[in-house]
């Protein structure tokens, strides 16, 4: 008989809404002759990054096990710990990051402009803006309401929240935003929010190529006035961590983009 149970939770670093794509992975555990076996479910079109504390009842009997759950997978054989000596039930805590920290991003990709080719938008805030960048590698793009967002780059389309028609100016509106999550091939994902409710065009576990409409855009969240907030992270040990990357911009590769200045999107 599998224990089944489910963690809803996760250790977050950089932003409130990183706390709840930690969803959709499962671990159990069976007692084998004198051994416990764990097992874990991801549902998730991407790898988890997983930290397992074996316990039996609130007491760590073993050491803590460090692994990565690999996409679409179904109780698959994770360790097998001696059974404890202590008596009491079997149990475990996890935590978990979306994302593998081994993969390494490529920082010679080029990214297009999340908005349609030839057209033009400014900055709003750029990397490390003091309204809410700071320490993160985000860009804001001014958007009036309803205007096509493209993906900057190819991927898989992880999480989708498109529920929210809220937003305010302080940061207890963040939790409230619609975004889009995808997932690249470096292991490293795009995050598109404020899109509106019901804003999204594509769907969990669809495949995305660079330059297609992914979505509106919208002013739901954390906003003072419609745009778009992009960011692209990827996975560490010890969370998740903004990074910089190429665009292309004004018929050009560029490797920053500025505030207060307009970007038309390449061809
Ligand atoms: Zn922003």
């Amino acid at each position: 008989m599998i224990q089944k149970a489910t963690y809803w939770w996760a250790w977050c670093w950089v932003v409130l809404p990183a706390c709840l794509h930690a969803q959709g992975f499962r671990i159990s555990s069976q007692m084998k002759g004198d051994s416990v076996v764990y097992y874990v479910s991801n549902d998730n079109y991407c790898p988890y990054y997983i930290e397992l504390h074996p316990r039996v009842d609130t007491v760590e009997f073993a050491p803590v096990h460090i692994f990565v759950a690999e996409p679409q997978t179904k109780d698959k054989r994770v360790i097998a710990y001696r059974k404890p000596a202590q008596v009491g039930k079997i149990s475990h805590s996890a935590s978990a990051y979306l994302g593998n920290p081994a993969q390494k991003p490529d920082s010679s990709y080029v990214y297009s402009l999340p908005y349609a080719p030839m057209t033009r938008h400014k900055i709003m805030q750029g990397y490390n803006g003091r309204f809410s960048h700071q320490n993160q590698h985000a860009l804001d793009f001014k958007m009036k309401e309803g205007t096509p967002i493209h993906a900057t780059r190819g991927g898989v389309v992880v999480k989708v929240k498109q529920d929210s028609d809220k937003h305010g100016r302080t940061s207890a509106f963040a939790e409230h935003g619609n975004y889009i999550i995808i997932y690249h091939e470096d292991g490293t994902f795009a995050y598109y929010y404020h899109i509106p409710q019901n804003g999204s065009k594509v769907n969990v576990g669809e495949q995305v190529k660079q330059g297609q409409i992914i979505a509106l855009s919208g002013n739901t969240g954390w906003t003072t006035s419609p745009h778009l907030h992009f960011v692209v992270k990827r996975t560490t040990e010890k969370g998740y961590k903004t990074i910089p990357t190429l665009f292309c911009a004004d018929g050009k590769t560029k490797k920053k983009l500025r505030a207060w200045q307009s970007y038309k999107a390449c061809k």
